[in-house]
């Protein structure tokens, strides 16, 4: 039997905590429970999990904080997150995206819903591509295992990091714009300015990340990104 995914459910309000765990469980996964920030953070120190809900108004250490140090720790940073918000919070859920988490519920929320949502990003983060190992430069990318290497050290990227490179490599050369990025790496398809901006703040990460390599990732101005491949140097 393969061993259950486990998921952290973090969320204050005790009934949606209760119904998200329930509807979760029955859908086969292994559930955990956190009521505050800072319960969530030792949590997750202690025992990693696959996944996690993370409510945004939260007593103590709030969700948008547990999000950051989620994604600043090289250890965390590849676990999903999933955003409970409230239909007021939408400035709060950018900022949470562009801290890196990968998508979000609006509340209120159907079960059937938010485990659709669960299986996706669980689908996307476990894609098993074939195993090849893809080199340009001192670049090498394990598609497989999700591994990014630039000069034989290996790069922590997020999963919305990872996701974006490798949209942009397998565009393969072609400029893809800001809308494209959107729809195709975290799905959306109204592409508002707001959003927009968090395709650039991803891009200027992964570069950074990437340190000398990521002068590859090349600015379409007024337009969008795209990679420059091998054959063209
Ligand atoms: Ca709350």
């Amino acid at each position: 039997m393969t061993p259950r995914i486990k998921i952290l459910v973090v969320e204050d309000e005790k009934n949606i905590a209760r119904v998200v765990s329930y509807n979760l469980e029955r859908a086969g996964y292994q559930i955990s429970t956190a009521y505050n920030g800072q319960e969530a953070l030792e949590k997750i120190k202690r025992d990693v999990p696959q996944l996690i809900i993370l409510d945004l108004m939260l007593p103590k250490v709030d969700g948008l904080e547990v999000c950051r140090q989620v994604k600043a720790n090289p250890k965390t940073t590849q676990i999903p997150i999933i955003m409970l918000t409230a239909k007021t919070e939408e400035a709060d859920r950018v900022v949470g995206l562009e801290l890196g988490a990968d998508d979000y519920v609006t509340k209120p929320f159907s079960p059937r819903e938010l485990a659709a949502r669960v299986k996706a990003v669980l689908r996307r983060s476990q894609k098993t591509a074939p195993a090849d190992v893809w080199r340009c430069g001192t670049l090498e990318i394990d598609w497989g295992r999700r591994t990014v290497r630039a000069r034989k050290t290996v790069i922590d990227l997020t999963l919305k990091e990872f996701d974006l490179l490798k949209t942009l490599i397998e565009s393969e050369g072609r400029v893809l714009s800001r809308e494209k990025l959107l729809e195709q790496v975290w799905g959306y398809d109204q592409a508002i300015e707001i959003q927009s901006r968090t395709v650039d703040l991803h891009v200027s990460q992964l570069r950074h990340k990437l340190g000398t390599e990521g002068k590859r990732i090349l600015t379409a101005a007024g337009v969008g990104y795209r990679f420059k491949m091998p054959d063209e140097e």
